[in-house]
């Protein structure tokens, strides 16, 4: 599709065109309110953000019914400031962050879902942990014992490519994952795709897509 209309238009024909069972995060990082508005006034809810006092300041500034997803890295000295709202936390990607987030969470007598960040790509810098170090949190017993926080599945971030082979078995890596553990665990979101990828990670069996520049347009980092 052609993303290049208003952000109204962008949103509402990407929604028109990704499955119903498909749960769209709209990537606003970077993006100044009146902006992410505009996606909220066509209906939608669910914003992503990657810096977590940036979330922090728009949670404030709008209304209370939007449904904030924390799709970055997250540093541990951090969690608080989210956990009073955060919906769902995509990168989580060790032990001692599950630690922080029930801590946090349980001060705030809430329940806090979050996705592991499996390692998919072959690129080096990205953040993510391998299959056998997620089994290994998963069957932990610390990880059993956190009544604060609920996984409700995995996540992960393919090579940046439009190598299609390549993309596609990044993702199915992922999926295999999830649909290996998913009974075990209550599994029910695979949180891959973006802007250059979506179709694909939606055709390997993701259930929610990040999706920021092809909604917003490109972003401004200055
Ligand atoms: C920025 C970002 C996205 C969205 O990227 P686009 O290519 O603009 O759609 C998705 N996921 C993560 C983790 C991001 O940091």
């Amino acid at each position: 599709m052609n993303f290049n209309m208003s952000v109204s238009e962008n949103i509402i024909q990407l929604k028109r065109e990704i499955p119903d069972t498909v749960t769209l995060v709209a990537v606003s990082k970077t993006k100044a309110v009146p902006e992410i508005m505009e996606a909220y006034n066509t209906g939608h809810r669910i914003f992503g953000e990657n810096k977590i006092q940036e979330m922090e300041a728009k949670w404030k500034e709008m209304p209370k019914d939007v449904e904030w997803h924390m799709i970055g890295h997250v540093q541990r000295n951090k969690v608080k400031y989210m956990a009073p709202f955060v919906s769902l936390i995509h990168a989580v990607d060790s032990l001692k962050l599950l630690k922080e987030i029930n801590k946090q969470a349980r001060k705030n007598n809430r329940v806090i879902n979050c996705l592991i960040q499996i390692k998919i790509a072959e690129e080096e810098s990205k953040f993510g942990l391998s299959e056998a170090a997620a089994r290994e949190i998963l069957a932990s017993e610390a990880f059993q014992s956190m009544e604060h926080v609920n996984v409700l599945g995995v996540m992960g971030m393919a090579t940046f490519t439009e190598n299609e082979a390549q993309l596609v078995k990044e993702f199915q890596k992922l999926k295999a994952f999830f649909d290996t553990y998913k009974n075990k665990y209550g599994f029910t979101e695979i949180s891959m795709g973006m802007s250059g990828d979506y179709a694909v990670a939606i055709a390997q069996g993701s259930t929610m897509i990040r999706v920021g520049s092809a909604i917003f347009g490109k972003r401004n980092y200055s």
